[in-house]
């Protein structure tokens, strides 16, 4: 005996819920399975869970301002496992709230691993299930390097539930994670390293953005290593570690962290039931309508490795469910102009092209750029500064990127982000008034273009 259904999802994260839920909510049977826990990367050891530690990070640096206002708050403590605990809770709580969720929508939950028989059986809860279409969306997953000792490492999975706050941490890597993490550790007071292989971390991203955060996590006290490619780590007697790189360089350090990019959760799917091929990185080969080489299996999310970010995971479960059950309704996706935010502290908030991708793509462009001091530091002797910075098509006067790193970046930009889509000029910003005092009003006021 089988059980039947329209859709069934192998993945409650991002992608994975929001697509079985509109399939529902448009009339079909839906079920999805999920081995481990309801919300996915993002709610459990991602997005939200890290914006709770980054807020926690960034109070020690608010103490120092409230001074500047006057206030005494004397010599603040800071407690890891009070953190931890309280976002254990939140966490838990969202969890019920995905539960609800599937429930509320009359999605059938399956708390156990899924795995495909053919393309129109899967195997979940210790039954059959057979489903018109499957949708694989079941993410990726931290991976390390191939090194002596890369098992004394942690990723991002563990360090949301150590034990302690290390008094010594390494973070490897140049990506977000890896400058999300090195912004946490740093702000909670870790004597925090970041060590890259590349000459510079967040490869893609505006060169102006990059060195501008580089100098203001200097100024943070933050230790930066570029060029530095981890070959091997020892754990010495009195139990620290020791992380050596290619060429000869050694940190010490009592957590090694690493951000070294995420591979795609494909083992154990039973992919090779079916004709679903895999790409050169693993990720699963999808068409433009999230289908695989089997026609009957779909695929949405980090899985796929296209854009991994959970509003993009979103949108193609939306889109999926759409097409296959409220076709009228489909629209593809547009992968341009994606906003995003990195959350180191401070904030990086970008959409549109970079200037270097702007001139390779050849436009002849002209920037505008504004760095100075937040107001709101202007009482005391901080020296970090807010960048903003826009990419204008010298020809035709369309803003083709914005660029900021400071406070709240990604609140700023996900306004921005609407005017980019609906084809701003530069002089529709010039047009706009500002809203003063602001640190956004710059982006609206930056009349003269940089030299060169
Ligand atoms: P990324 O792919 O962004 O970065 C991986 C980093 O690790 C790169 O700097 C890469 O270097 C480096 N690296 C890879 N392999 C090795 C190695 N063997 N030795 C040393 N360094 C290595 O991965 P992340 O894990 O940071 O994040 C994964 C994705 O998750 C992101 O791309 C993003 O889409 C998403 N994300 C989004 C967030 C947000 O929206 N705020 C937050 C966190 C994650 P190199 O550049 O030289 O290749």
């Amino acid at each position: 005996m089988s059980r039947e259904v329209d859709l069934f999802v192998i993945g409650a994260g991002s992608g994975g819920v929001r697509a079985a839920r509109f399939a529902a909510g448009f009339g079909a049977r839906v079920a999805v399975a999920e081995s481990r826990y309801l919300g996915g990367t993002c709610v459990n050891v991602g997005c939200v869970p890290k914006k709770l530690l980054s807020y926690g990070a960034h109070f020690h640096e608010d103490f120092g301002v409230a001074a500047d206002y006057g206030w005494s708050p004397g010599t603040p403590g800071f407690d890891w496992p009070t953190l931890i605990a309280n976002k254990n809770r939140e966490i838990a709580r969202l969890n019920g709230v995905y539960r609800s969720l599937l429930q509320g929508s009359g999605v059938t939950l399956v708390e156990s691993h899924a795995r495909i028989l053919d393309p129109h059986t899967v195997e979940a809860g210790g039954e059959r299930w057979r489903a018109k279409h499957i949708l694989v969306a079941t993410g990726g997953w931290p991976q390390k390097p191939d090194i002596p000792g890369a098992e004394l490492g942690i990723t991002s999975n563990e360090a949301f539930f150590l034990p302690q706050l290390p008094r010594r941490v390494l973070v490897i890597g140049g990506g977000y994670i890896a400058v999300e993490f090195a912004s946490i550790f740093n702000g909670l007071g870790a004597d925090t390293t970041l060590a890259h292989r590349g000459e510079l971390f967040l490869r893609g991203f505006d060169q102006g953005v990059r060195e501008h955060l580089r100098d203001t996590l200097q100024l943070k006290s933050m230790k930066l290593e570029f060029g530095a490619e981890p070959v091997e780590i020892l754990r010495r007697g009195d139990g620290s570690l020791a992380t050596r790189f290619k060429d000869g360089r050694e940190i010490e350090s009592d957590c090694v962290f690493f951000a070294t990019g995420r591979h795609a959760m494909t083992e154990g799917l039973g992919l090779e039931n079916c004709a679903t091929k895999l790409d050169d990185k693993g990720h699963v080969q999808v068409d433009e309508h999230f289908i695989t080489a089997e026609p009957s299996v779909l695929a949405i999310g980090d899985v796929i490795g296209r854009v991994q970010l959970t509003p993009v995971a979103l949108a193609e479960g939306m889109a999926v469910a759409r097409r296959l059950f409220r076709p009228e309704e489909y629209r593809p996706i547009d992968y341009r102009l994606i906003p995003t935010a990195v959350f180191s502290l401070p904030n990086i908030g970008t959409v549109g092209l970079t200037e270097e991708a702007a001139r390779e793509a050849g436009h002849e462009v002209k920037v505008f750029e504004s760095r100075f001091r937040p107001m709101r530091l202007s009482l005391g002797a901080n020296g970090e500064k807010t960048l903003m910075k826009l990419v204008v098509d010298a020809g035709d006067d369309r803003v083709l990127g914005c660029h900021m790193v400071g406070p709240d970046a990604g609140e700023v930009i996900q306004g921005l982000a609407v005017a980019l889509r609906a084809g701003a000029t530069k002089r529709v910003f010039d047009e706009t008034l500002g809203i003063h005092p602001t640190a956004a009003e710059e982006f609206v006021t930056m009349r003269t273009p940089r030299a060169s």
